[in-house]
């Protein structure tokens, strides 16, 4: 959004968080969260990133941009419990295995009155064994399904399974 500045955070070879900015502090205290930089730093971003399907999809995404070395970026619904949110994620290489995260909302709109959890899309299924997930109009490569902003979902809608030619 405009006036506001995207949420960065890079991390190394071997996952750690290396740095962050200023944004990353206040997006954390907006939700709920005061940590110090002992709290996050140095730590593996396994410890932040919550539930298996978004973690399947983060070493994919890692992996495309170590090995291609070219910048990624996708928006995703980032839902909060009072906000319909869609963010904008870029992930580049920044050499020597590390990556450098940014993400900003770009749109935000309050939800009226009806709580979240009840409006919450289907789940997708995502194959753990050809990494494709299931798209309204067929089965992809999950990087290249985000890329091409084909999924309509957050990442919490993922579910793990293998798909019928695996
Ligand atoms: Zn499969």
């Amino acid at each position: 959004m405009p006036g506001h500045s995207p949420t960065l955070y890079v991390i190394d070879a071997a996952n750690r968080i290396s740095s962050v900015n200023d944004a990353f502090w206040h997006f954390a205290e907006r939700n709920g969260w005061s940590p110090k930089s002992q709290d996050v730093l140095g730590h593996s971003l396994w410890e932040f990133v919550g539930g298996d399907g978004i973690c399947f999809v983060y070493r994919r995404l890692h992996d495309r941009v170590r090995r291609k070395g070219l910048q990624i970026s996708f928006a995703a619904r980032c839902d909060s419990p009072t906000h319909k949110r869609t963010i904008g994620v870029a992930l580049l290489p920044a050499g020597e295995g590390a990556i450098r995260f940014a993400a900003d909302i770009e749109s935000e709109v309050a939800w009226p009155g009806t709580p979240l959890p009840t409006i919450k899309a289907p789940r997708r299924r995502l194959c753990t064994k050809c990494t494709e997930i299931e798209c309204k109009d067929g089965w992809m490569p999950v990087d290249e399904a985000l890329i091409a902003n084909r999924l309509e979902l957050g990442f919490d809608d993922i579910q793990l399974d293998v798909c019928g030619r695996c």
